[in-house]
């Protein structure tokens, strides 16, 4: 027997050593623990622990906080104590909204209770203690504890026994919703076996035996003891209270164990630093808006034709204004001949301003001239030939053209303005005889003459180059005059009009021997003329 009992106490001491040695730097830890918000946490056990440099955890009910009077005596905790506890150290944790059983709520109902008691002390400011619960009546189940997860709880207490075991919790643990504690409560006078000064402490040397974590959990500390009737068995003496923390007290000073707060003990006292995402300013624009101007362009418009203004602008973040000199889609100014200036002005949203300008030019449109026509009869024509060099034929009825005798025509276009523009001149004259097809050539004669003078032998200088050919038409029915018309003049008139070739007239000439044309000369009556049209 004797030896049992060394062998045990032997034992023992060994096992406290290896405990020791096997957590070396860990201490032992013990955990105030208070459900339901009853002043007499503020009231009694508060001022006690205070006194002993010991913080706990108050697990409130977080609607009848809400509405709480703060009382001193039958009554609940208000928010201005569970600030001033939480001021000094304390955690306000969740006890639920309205401390019902949750395994019989249904599951809206049921996450009501665990997220309005979470939002609440969130934010009531209670942020490194707001995620521990303790179930109310310690009632749970496993729909409960996915449920107190999913609301963002790190850990939850029941009203289990440790059954002596003062398990360490981390919070990766799988059974940290169902986390043990050491219920504190119960008079004698209830009948009930209770948790006497005595029993706590023993409970408190095996935890620093076992270097483990000890959870206490109490509900009113009051002071009317013993009461049937009167009193609840939740409530533990004050006298007792002190005497329980007061051996804690002695424990830490010695350095045995720590009293901690959920907070402390799982580090979420230290804000974890959740790794916010830098917000990303909204882009600080800077950059004016881009323009785009589509038309006008920077060209020659002629006045009143339509353009339509076509533009656009365009910024990295948004635009407030495109305003174009006109709206877009509209006509742009074409009227009156001149420069003009079209101005597009943008605006972002952020202020940023910008303008784009195009020059164009409007180039006045003379009005739309109708075409004239002259006739111009021929002012002097003649004939020289070689077999008669020194003779004039300028009254003569008749030109002759064939080899060796050559005609002469003139004509006045005085009446056409110097600027005009030729677009056609017809040469219309008469053949009075001609015994077979033929062909001349004409050239614009360079050296003056005049109808009376011309001679074989004072031939004007003409240009080496012929500018038309004259078809000679056979005429030889003895009916009369043949018409005979010759297109074509327009370069040549062109050229006596504005003054580059100085108007001599033409000659006609052909080397052919049998022609025999006879072309009808003014004095004949059927007096050649040139019709020519012009603007
Ligand atoms: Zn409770």
């Amino acid at each position: 027997m004797k030896n049992i009992r060394r062998i045990v106490k032997v034992l023992s001491t060994f096992v406290i050593m290896l405990a020791l040695l096997g957590t070396a730097g860990a201490t032992p830890k013990v955990i105030f623990t208070f459900d339901d918000g009853d002043t007499g946490v503020y009231f009694k056990a508060f001022p006690i622990m205070e006194a002993n440099n010991q913080s706990g955890v108050a697990f409130l009910i977080t609607n009848q906080v809400i509405k709480a009077s703060g009382n001193n005596g039958w009554a609940d905790i208000n928010i201005t104590e569970a600030r001033d506890l939480y001021s000094k150290g304390w955690d306000i944790s969740s006890h639920t909204a309205n401390h019902y059983d949750l395994t019989t709520r249904n599951n809206t109902q049921l996450n009501m209770e665990l997220n309005t008691s979470r939002n609440w002390l969130e934010s009531s400011g209670f942020t490194r203690s707001y995620r521990f619960l303790a179930y109310p009546y310690g009632a749970y189940n496993s729909n409960v504890i996915a449920a107190v997860k999913n609301s963002g709880y790190l850990a939850a207490r029941t009203v289990e026994d440790d059954a002596g075991i003062y398990k360490a919790y981390k919070l990766t643990d799988p059974d940290i919703y169902t986390m043990k504690t050491l219920m504190v409560y119960s008079f004698p006078a209830y009948g009930q076996a209770g948790e006497p000064p005595e029993v706590v402490k023993r409970k408190i040397n095996d935890t620093i035996a076992q270097n483990g974590l000890l959870m206490l959990s109490f509900h009113m500390i009051s002071d009317i003891c013993c009461v049937a009737g009167v009193n609840a068995p939740e409530e533990y003496k004050t006298s007792d209270f002190k005497i329980i923390s007061d051996f804690l007290k002695e424990k830490q000073d010695a350095g045995q164990l720590k009293v901690v707060t959920m907070s402390e003990y799982f580090g979420t006292d230290i804000p974890t630093p959740t790794p916010t995402p830098t917000p990303t300013p909204p882009p600080i624009d800077t950059t004016p808006p881009n323009i785009t101007i589509v038309t006008p362009i920077a060209t020659t418009y002629n006045e009143g034709t339509t353009i339509l203004a076509n533009y656009s602008c365009t910024d990295e973040t948004s635009m407030k204004s495109c305003i174009g000199t006109v709206p877009n889609g509209t006509k742009i100014n074409v009227t009156g001949a001149g420069n003009k200036t079209f101005t597009v002005f943008a605006e972002d949203t952020s202020g940023n301003n910008n303008s784009k300008t195009v020059n164009y030019t409007v180039l006045a449109q003379s009005p739309i001239q109708t075409p004239i026509t002259v006739n111009i009869s021929v002012s002097a024509d003649s004939y020289v030939s070689s077999k008669a060099p020194t003779k004039n034929y300028g009254t003569a009825t008749f030109i002759y053209v064939d080899a060796g005798r050559i005609g002469y025509f003139k004509y006045n276009f005085s009446v056409i303005p110097q600027k005009a523009n030729i677009s056609s001149a017809e040469l219309h004259d008469f053949i009075s005889w001609s015994q077979a097809n033929g062909t001349a050539k004409m050239f614009a004669v360079t050296g003056t003459w005049t109808e009376t003078g011309i001679k074989w032998s004072l031939r004007p200088t003409n240009e080496s180059v012929s500018y038309g050919i004259y078809d000679i038409p056979i005429c030889n029915t003895g009916n009369g005059d043949c018409t005979h018309m010759t297109k074509g003049f327009g370069n040549i008139v062109q050229r006596w009009v504005n003054g580059s070739l100085a108007n001599n007239g033409f000659m006609i000439t052909t080397a052919a021997t049998i022609t025999n044309s006879e072309i009808d000369a003014k004095e004949s009556g059927h007096i050649p003329y040139i019709s020519v049209t012009y603007t």
